[in-house]
């Protein structure tokens, strides 16, 4: 039996932990179970956890078994490597791949038929990557994606344009990683398109904002070794949605079967995200030059998926 008011999360390094911190700030779950290959961090974690708890939000916090996670509403995955400096995230994909497959099947194994969350980089590939084994709909199975990405965006807008970031309606989309793009044609601020609203603005300020967004990660792994409160906060704001059933758009990263002319690619766009998942996959205008960035992400992304199959194949034969 499915308990509609816990969220597991597998991996409670430093994303996974400052997820839980960030659910039990908003109180958006009753009950947070952690779990990691190290049962001590899980454990340490989720103590410390209990006692935030007892200050913010009634949420019962344990760390747990894979019997636990499996009767969640939704399991956040943010188990594996994570980037070093001078890494991308793609280079983490062969040694997270197989973490990626033997969580899903312990979940699996157990039954569980919720929500996968997925974090673990590269997010795009390894949603996929979970979605397949899974065998449940692909609309239960999203990447936190570029809903991280997204804030970037519109917290570098904010500052040139001295509008707070949720009035400003501007996406990234695509890889969450070095192909992404924005999708600057279809911004608005206040129902006024973007490229009006930001007077005088030249294209190198707008190459400028997205090339921010895309070293946000780099830069902030440079100085601290990893990345963890905006990830969080994201995590927690796509775990709001669901369980609230808000169907609030967000650009998570998704299956596309045929939008934008793509397919059997995972990618972020907007989304409708309610209790079921994903709801609705919404087509954003995009100009030309903005369509064939996207496809290039996309490119990116199926290029790299399909290396993985061939060397799994080459290791298994
Ligand atoms: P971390 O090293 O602090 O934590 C990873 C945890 O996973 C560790 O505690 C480890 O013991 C655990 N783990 C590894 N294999 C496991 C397994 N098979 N079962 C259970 N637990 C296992 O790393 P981190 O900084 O928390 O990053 C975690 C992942 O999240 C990385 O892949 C990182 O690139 C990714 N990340 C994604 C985003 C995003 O926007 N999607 C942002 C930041 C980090």
């Amino acid at each position: 039996m499915r308990n509609h008011n816990r969220i597991s999360i597998i991996g409670a390094g430093h994303v996974g932990a400052t997820c839980a911190y960030a659910l039990i700030l908003k109180g958006v779950a009753r009950e947070l179970v952690l779990l990691d290959q190290h049962k001590n961090i899980a454990m340490g974690e989720a103590m410390d956890l209990q006692h935030a708890a007892a200050l913010s939000s009634p949420v019962e916090v344990w760390s747990g078994t894979y019997e636990d996670a499996a009767r969640s509403q939704i399991v956040i995955i943010s188990a594996g490597v994570s980037s070093k400096p001078g890494e991308s995230r793609l280079d983490l994909l062969y040694r997270n791949a197989q973490v990626i497959r033997e969580i899903i099947l312990r979940l699996k194994e157990r039954g569980f038929d919720g929500i996968v969350l997925m974090t673990t980089n590269p997010v795009d590939i390894l949603s996929k990557i979970a979605w397949e084994e899974s065998g449940l709909s692909s609309i239960k199975v999203i990447g936190s994606g570029i809903v991280l990405d997204t804030a970037r965006l519109r917290s570098g807008l904010s500052r040139r344009l001295k509008v707070e970031p949720r009035s400003i309606h501007s996406y990234i989309i695509g890889e969450h990683g070095d192909s992404e793009i924005a999708s600057w044609s279809s911004s608005i601020v206040a129902g006024v398109p973007l490229t009006s609203f930001y007077e005088n603005a030249k294209e190198s300020d707008y190459n400028e904002i997205l090339q921010e967004v895309r070293r946000a990660a780099p830069n902030i792994i440079k100085c601290k070794g990893y990345t963890s409160y905006a990830i969080a906060s994201s995590c927690a704001r796509i775990c709001e949605a669901i369980l609230r059933d808000e169907h609030t758009v967000m650009p998570v990263s998704t299956l596309l079967d045929g939008q934008y002319g793509l397919k059997d690619v995972y990618l972020s766009v907007p989304c409708v995200v309610g209790q079921n998942g994903i709801e609705k996959i919404i087509e954003v205008p995009l100009d030309e030059h903005e369509r064939s960035g996207l496809h290039a992400s996309a490119e990116v992304l199926k290029n790299a998926y399909e290396k993985l199959v061939q060397s799994e194949k080459a290791v298994s034969t």
